[in-house]
């Protein structure tokens, strides 16, 4: 089962129906987008790679990215899309650590890609799309499409981790093809007629609920407005009926109150279908706003790359059913399990606990990561005993409803990015005057959690933009302290571990 073999049998199937479009204008029908696709494939094995090869994307969203993504499918190789927002230095970690030959990137990140070229070893080449360099290496005679079984890594998924270093979640052609299914099952059926809205990165959730719709023949859908706000938002529901489309809670609430948006109403925005939203919390007074603004077109999803997204879900109809006795509580929660996982909490030596109780989230099914990319005992650790531990902490209720309660891994969602503190930790202690420093989340009600750095300094204390400079060096810009507060000392425990959580009671 190769996830490349959809776009083939569309281009058959669906001829000179829409693939691919930019705003309203049809970039691709079907048959040139398999077309693509196919030649594209050949054009990676003329330079050289064979099935198994890692090749990366380092490209904000459009049309190409596809073309890429499923040709590199279709050639056997495994697809690395790098979140585009990275700093130089964290893309070259991930090329090392996946040991991608080649990267495809688009002109705005080629200068610090091309830098990589004798830096990273295993790199090769890097290819720039959409442009000539891709138009001629697509237009080759088509490639056969190459065999891949189910345990065939498909997509290199790059978390941040606990320890700072990223980890590549690999995700097999048949973990994509079962988070596709259950897309079917529990959040929407899709048609050829439907379309999908890249409104946020192909690199995270985007990517992996476009494929069900491609599966389906659908349109993939780009805007041509970065940030899309809400007028182009309606013009696209109007080209394009049928329009669903992946949201982090904060661009949810950022479109809920867009007045072009509030103005149209759910009466008018007929051929909006679904909003998917979840990758971190949604607060409710904001989906309150959501549901009066869309009407109920909102489906949330709970999962992790490890997991590609999918966990537990809570359908557009649980947040319709405004007249449950719990509908408060449900749509605070998660949802409840998705049809191809089991999900537990467990308590610390990993026994399930009743509902009520609070423990840590486990996962097991057909959706779940094969390990993490060439880091064997991370795997073994996060797979211990055929469960997937997500490092959240959350608890069941009587219906099988999931609430998450907090987050182990003392994760910040920041504009619906995740940074791990130990990732700004670690660039602010590159500075001299740093003797200490601990980084927290603060509840932030336009970027749902703001990053702050608990800063104890090595003599006087060093200027902000100082910090700031150090951190611009080392990591990417979203992940820079929004605050920095000096202490005299960090609170700490017995072992020496610093307590973040009185830290976040300070704030
Ligand atoms: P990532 O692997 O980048 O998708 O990040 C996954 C993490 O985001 C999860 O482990 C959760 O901590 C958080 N998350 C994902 N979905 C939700 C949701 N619907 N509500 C709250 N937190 C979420």
């Amino acid at each position: 089962m190769n996830l490349a073999s959809w776009v083939a049998r569309n281009g058959r199937r669906l001829g000179d129906r829409p693939a691919l479009a930019e705003g309203a204008r049809v970039t691709a029908t079907w048959t040139g987008f398999a077309a693509r696709v196919a030649g594209g494939a050949a054009g990676f094995r003329a330079m050289g790679l064979e099935p198994g090869d890692r090749v990366a994307i380092v490209m904000a969203n459009c049309p190409a990215y596809l073309e890429v993504q499923h040709a590199a499918w279709h050639a056997g190789l495994v697809a690395v899309p790098v979140n585009a927002r990275l700093h130089r230095d964290e893309v070259a970690f991930i090329l090392a650590n996946s040991g991608t030959r080649v990267v495809v990137t688009d002109d705005a990140h080629a200068a610090d890609v091309e830098s990589l070229l004798g830096e990273v070893p295993s790199l090769e080449a890097v290819v720039r799309a959409p442009g000539p360099q891709w138009d001629e290496l697509r237009a080759r005679d088509p490639l056969p499409l190459a065999d891949r079984g189910r345990d065939d890594p498909a997509w290199l998924f790059y978390t941040s981790g606990t320890t700072g270093r990223p980890k590549g979640a690999t995700l097999t052609h048949g973990n994509l093809l079962m988070a596709s299914l259950s897309y079917f099952a529990d959040i929407d059926p899709v048609a050829a007629t439907d379309s999908v809205l890249h409104a946020a990165p192909l690199s995270h959730g985007s990517g992996l609920y476009g494929l069900p719709h491609v599966a389906r023949g659908a349109v993939s859908v780009f805007p041509t407005g970065s940030p899309m706000d809400g007028a182009e938002l309606l013009e696209l529901t109007r080209a394009w009926p049928g329009l669903s489309f992946f949201a982090a809670p904060i661009m949810v609430k950022r479109l809920a109150a867009d007045p072009a948006l509030v103005d149209a109403g759910p009466s008018g925005l007929a051929g909006l279908k679904t909003i998917i939203y979840g990758g971190a919390p949604m607060y409710l007074a904001d989906l309150e706003d959501a549901l009066a603004t869309f009407g109920p077109r909102l489906a949330q999803i709970y999962g992790q790359g490890e997991t590609p997204m999918t966990i537990t879900g809570l359908s557009k109809a649980d947040h319709a059913d405004t007249g449950h006795p719990r509908w408060r509580e449900r749509v605070q929660g998660v949802g409840f399990p998705r049809t191809d996982v089991e999900v537990r909490v467990v308590d610390e030596d990993d026994r399930e606990l009743p509902a009520g109780e609070v423990g840590e989230v486990v996962v097991r099914g057909g959706v779940v990561m094969s390990g993490y990319w060439e880091q064997p005992d991370a795997s073994a650790e996060t797979l211990r005993g055929g469960w997937l531990h997500t490092g959240d902490v959350g608890s069941f209720d009587d219906d099988g409803f999931l609430t998450l309660r907090d987050r182990s891994k003392d994760l910040i969602i920041s504009g619906g990015m995740n940074i791990y503190p130990r990732e700004v930790e670690e660039a602010l202690l590159c500075h001299p005057g740093v003797a200490a420093v601990a980084v927290v989340g603060r509840p932030d009600p336009e970027w749902g959690e703001a990053v702050v750095a608990f800063v104890v300094a090595d003599g006087d204390e060093p200027p902000t933009d100082e910090l700031d400079r150090t951190c611009l060096d080392r990591i990417a810009r979203f992940k820079r302290p929004k605050e920095y507060r000096f202490v005299a000392s960090l609170p700490t425990n017995n072992y020496g571990k610093v307590l973040k959580r009185e830290l976040r009671e300070l704030l």
